[in-house]
């Protein structure tokens, strides 16, 4: 895979607002069953704002500003815990390139992995804590050992296991976020942001593939 531009980004984040959409009301069911029920309102809300600056992104915006662009957007729109988190994500992943003129494929497991190093700093949350991280760390794993020649098995692999590393939330008690008061009862529920971060990486994903 050669280079990825900045308008292969802007168009993965555009494929996110409209994913934001389209799963609103289950990231808010999702949310409803073992949190307050605002998952997806927020994350909607959050993309919505986003779209917008994107919409009149100056043309010498580079990747690592694009990126800084749309996790302040999130940091600054999004309620809760996971506008926080996901800004830090997406501001984290971009610092990582600035600078750099081209950013290839290649670099996409070191903007991811200190995306996720920020959201573990900032909510310090592990491994089995039934939060998105159960998604991002073993999915990470997946995607730096991958052979990155063929981008899009490499992230197909790496979305694959984020995939699952959200069902396995399932069974889990809840050791972080709201979640974390119905202890024993969060027993039996889906983590909501486990379900909206491997979705989100998914437009990565879908962007590869178009480009393919
Ligand atoms: P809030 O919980 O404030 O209502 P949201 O409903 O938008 O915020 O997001 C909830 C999601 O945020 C959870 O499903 C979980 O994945 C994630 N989350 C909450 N706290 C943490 C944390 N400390 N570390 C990582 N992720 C967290
Ligand atoms: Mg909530």
């Amino acid at each position: 895979m050669g280079n990825l531009d900045r308008d292969f980004f802007v168009a993965s984040f555009r494929r996110m607002a409209e994913a934001a959409e389209a799963n609103r009301d289950d990231w808010t069911k999702l949310d409803g069953e073992i949190g307050d029920g605002d998952h997806g309102i927020n994350m909607s809300i959050g993309f919505r704002a986003v779209v917008k600056q994107l919409d009149e992104l100056p043309d010498d915006t580079d990747v690592a500003g694009t990126f800084k662009l749309v996790g302040m957007t999130l940091l600054r729109r999004v309620g809760g815990a996971s506008g926080p988190l996901y800004g830090s994500f997406f501001m984290k992943a971009g610092a990582e390139v600035a600078g750099q003129q081209e950013v290839s494929f290649e670099d996409l497991p070191r903007m991811l992995r200190a995306g996720v190093d920020s959201i573990q700093q900032r909510g310090k949350a592990e491994l089995g804590d039934k939060t998105m991280l159960d998604s991002y760390l073993p999915g990470l794993e997946v995607l730096e050992a991958a052979d990155t020649q063929d981008s899009v098995a490499a992230f197909t692999a790496f979305v694959e296991r984020m995939k699952q590393g959200s069902d396995d939330t399932i069974p889990l008690i809840a050791k972080k976020g709201r979640a974390m008061r119905l202890g024993e009862r969060s027993v039996g529920h889906r983590d909501p942001g486990s379900q909206s971060s491997w979705m989100l990486m998914d437009c990565f994903l879908e962007e590869l593939k178009a480009r393919a």
